[in-house]
């Protein structure tokens, strides 16, 4: 079942993998197709050597509904991301080393890019460090989402969530973009921070914007 949506994933994985977002096996990412019914990469497999039938189809307690491989171990705080923000249907988890290399030392990447409010709305925000494969991991994503489509987990990565698949990618990816060009432009110098006023601009543009 759900073939299509499987698909999204498949190339969202690819994506994933070609903006250099993860290694190896690392990262997730997951569809929310009703309340106890959830589209995941499975755990620890090469995104490279996965197939559609390697995607697991998991109820609310994370429990197979379909698939034949154990789901990512990162499902329960998947799941609490869903419950706790309404809004989102699909997650990306990655460990994207700019982005991840600011939540070390920052407690949030400023809004200083324009694709960067594009795509997350909001400067963003880095949650303390929890371990891994943890509900923990998902209660500090929402807890500091903010307004931003991404939260940066302290020492670990980067959970960009949104409405599809493609609003959670283009997350992950601007942001990855605004990070390294944040930490270039801090070797030379300060950076400053778009205003309120440039920020709300910059959103109404992102709109109209491309074929939609
Ligand atoms: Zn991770």
């Amino acid at each position: 079942m759900y073939e299509y949506e499987k698909s999204l994933i498949m190339k969202a994985c690819m994506r994933m993998k070609e903006y250099r977002l993860i290694s190896l096996t690392g990262g997730n990412i997951s569809l929310k197709i009703d309340d106890d019914t959830y589209i995941m990469t499975p755990s620890g497999m090469l995104y490279e050597d996965m197939e559609i039938a390697d995607l697991c189809v998991v109820d609310h307690e994370g429990k197979l509904k379909e698939g034949f491989r154990k789901p990512t171990s990162d499902a329960a705080a998947l799941i609490y991301i869903y419950d706790h923000m309404p809004k989102v249907r699909a997650t990306i988890h990655t460990h994207q080393p700019y982005a991840t290399a600011i939540g070390m030392n920052n407690d949030s990447l400023p809004a200083c890019m324009v694709t960067l409010i594009d795509a997350n709305h909001a400067r963003i925000n880095v949650a303390p460090w929890t371990k891994s494969q943890d509900i923990g991991m998902g209660k500090l994503a929402v807890e500091y989402a903010g307004d931003a489509n991404t939260v940066i987990m302290k020492h670990h990565g980067v959970i960009s969530f949104g409405k599809d698949l493609e609003e959670a990618l283009y997350a992950a990816v601007y942001l990855e973009e605004a990070a390294k060009t944040y930490c270039m432009a801090r070797i030379m110098g300060s950076v400053p921070e778009l205003s309120d006023e440039q920020i709300a601009d910059e959103a109404a543009g992102w709109e109209v914007y491309g074929q939609r």
